[in-house]
């Protein structure tokens, strides 16, 4: 089986949004046919749409899988369901959003995913830890996520520290 270098995007900002990460981190290394390699830092976000509610915890993570981009996308919804995520408002308050935001170098549009994530270059809570995680990182179209980076709206990103880096080390290939 092909095995592809992957890259989730982690936000919550209810329920104690740092056990909530920590919780999928750990359910993300347990995945099928799935490798966690490493995990980003953790920010802390302005909300995204209606200011009304927490700020965001963010962070990113690497995987390697030999899951189908879908079958990676069911298994991240479930987890999602495990942490009684519940879909009111768009943009809303949530426990745990995990989004496909990279899978390999391919482009994917289907009516339930687009790979790289529609947002990704919008957004500084997304590409900080991609940065964190892979400073070489580059997208299918050749941006690189340094160039969005620096182009990238300020959503006020605030370091965590201490960053809860010790949550997953990098680990050699299998
Ligand atoms: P945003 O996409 O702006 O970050 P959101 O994370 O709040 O918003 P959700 O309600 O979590 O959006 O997801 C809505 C739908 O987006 C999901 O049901 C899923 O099928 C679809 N989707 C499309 N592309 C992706 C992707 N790359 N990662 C996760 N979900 C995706
Ligand atoms: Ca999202
Ligand atoms: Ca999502």
């Amino acid at each position: 089986m092909p095995v592809v270098d992957v890259y989730i995007g982690l936000g919550s900002n209810l329920a104690d949004p740092l056990r909530q990460l920590a919780g999928a981190i750990a359910a993300l290394a347990a995945l099928p046919e799935t490798c966690l390699i490493a995990q980003s830092p953790f920010y802390a976000s302005k909300p995204v749409g209606p200011q009304d509610q927490p700020d965001f915890i963010n962070g990113a993570t690497h995987l390697r899988t030999s899951l189908l981009p879908l079958e990676l996308l069911d298994q991240l919804q479930n987890i999602e369901q495990h942490h009684q995520r519940e879909r009111i408002q768009h943009w809303g308050p949530r426990t745990l959003d995990l989004d496909l935001l990279l899978f390999g170098m391919q482009t994917i549009n289907e009516p339930r995913l687009t790979v790289p994530h529609r947002e990704l270059a919008n957004r500084d809570f997304v590409l900080q830890p991609l940065l964190d995680l892979a400073p070489e990182l580059t997208l299918p179209n050749g941006d690189t996520v340094a160039e969005l980076r620096q182009r990238c709206p300020d959503n006020q990103l605030r370091l965590l520290n201490p960053a809860p880096s010790s949550l997953a080390t990098p680990r050699p290939e299998d």
